[in-house]
């Protein structure tokens, strides 16, 4: 039972009492009133802060065990953007995930089948990146996400396993709708709020400091809509969150091998059947290929940073 259910059957129990116990029609308007705002804003609460998992879980970071973290992106394909991400990926030999918009990906597919043959987990990031889906109804919203897996699935051969709604808005619908589509609802644990900080120094330092082992990052290619974050300043920011979080000892993880490490899956009741026992894709050092690891090797190798 969702938290959303919880709290809608307390409230209707507050008002069975309240319309029970309490005599004085004033009295009796005015709590019902307080406590009808509260459920409003306890409803468009659960909506909008995905920490809440108020009408569906979200995941929010992996297992803490290693020092590794996963870069993810949002908002792309991009020709501005994910070009300049895909080499720095390339070069830096990090396995990253993006999480796609639907639409952009039917204007440019290149990107978005460059994107997986470079390694790298691709998701759904809604089809148009708007926020009405969240107060439509259940086919609606259905309609909304399966419309971008259809696209992803057109373009890679597969449907994505992962979805990040955006801004990671919620709905009571949505469980229903990811259910469906065989989606696994993720959001993160550090972002890089680029809208505020603008500066690729200071959004680096502001991730770096909230890193932690286990961490799923929130980057953007773009605010969605929004042309005040540039392409330079996307890249510099992936590059200097890259640096930091390596400086603290972290290792980038692909998010499904984050999420699916052995250790984890073994306790996890959703995990991936597809999962490769003892591999996990990690980025290695300079001048390899990014590839598979021996997950033993890795660990022996890794010191917990925290
Ligand atoms: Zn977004």
């Amino acid at each position: 039972m969702s938290r959303f259910a919880w709290s809608t059957v307390c409230v209707l129990v507050a008002v069975g009492l309240i319309l029970a116990l309490v005599e004085n029609v004033s009295y009796q308007a005015c709590l019902l009133a307080g406590l009808g705002a509260c459920y409003v804003a306890l409803l468009a609460a659960g909506s909008l802060v995905p920490r809440l998992d108020f009408y569906l879980h979200a995941v929010r970071r992996g297992p803490a065990d290693h020092p590794w973290v996963a870069l993810t992106f949002d908002d792309g394909p991009n020709p501005a953007t994910t070009p300049l991400l895909l080499e720095l990926l390339q070069r830096e030999r990090i396995p990253a995930a993006f999480f796609f918009v639907g639409e952009a990906a039917r204007r440019y597919p290149d990107l978005v089948a460059r994107a997986a043959a470079d390694g790298h987990l691709i998701g759904n990031h809604s089809d148009r990146h708007g926020y009405g889906w969240a107060v439509s109804s259940a086919e609606q919203i259905f309609a909304e996400f399966a419309a971008a897996s259809r696209t992803l699935a057109g373009i890679l051969g597969q449907p994505p396993r992962f979805v990040r709604t955006p801004a990671g808005v919620s709905s009571p619908h949505l469980a229903d709708a990811l259910q469906r589509l065989q989606l696994r609802n993720v959001a993160w644990d550090v972002r890089g709020l680029e809208g505020v900080y603008r500066d690729p120094e200071r959004i680096a330092a502001w991730v770096a400091r909230r890193g932690r082992n286990g961490s799923i990052i929130l980057l953007h290619e773009l605010y969605y809509g929004v042309c005040h974050f540039k392409p330079g300043q996307v890249l510099a920011t992936a590059q200097l969150t890259i640096e930091r979080l390596r400086s603290r000892g972290f290792h980038f993880v692909r998010l499904d091998r984050l999420l699916e490490q052995p250790d984890h899956a073994a306790v996890s009741s959703d995990r991936n059947t597809s999962l490769e026992t003892g591999a996990l894709l990690v980025e290695k050092g300079a001048g390899q290929a990014m590839g598979y690891c021996d997950v033993a090797t890795i660990a022996s190798r890794a010191g917990r940073a925290g």
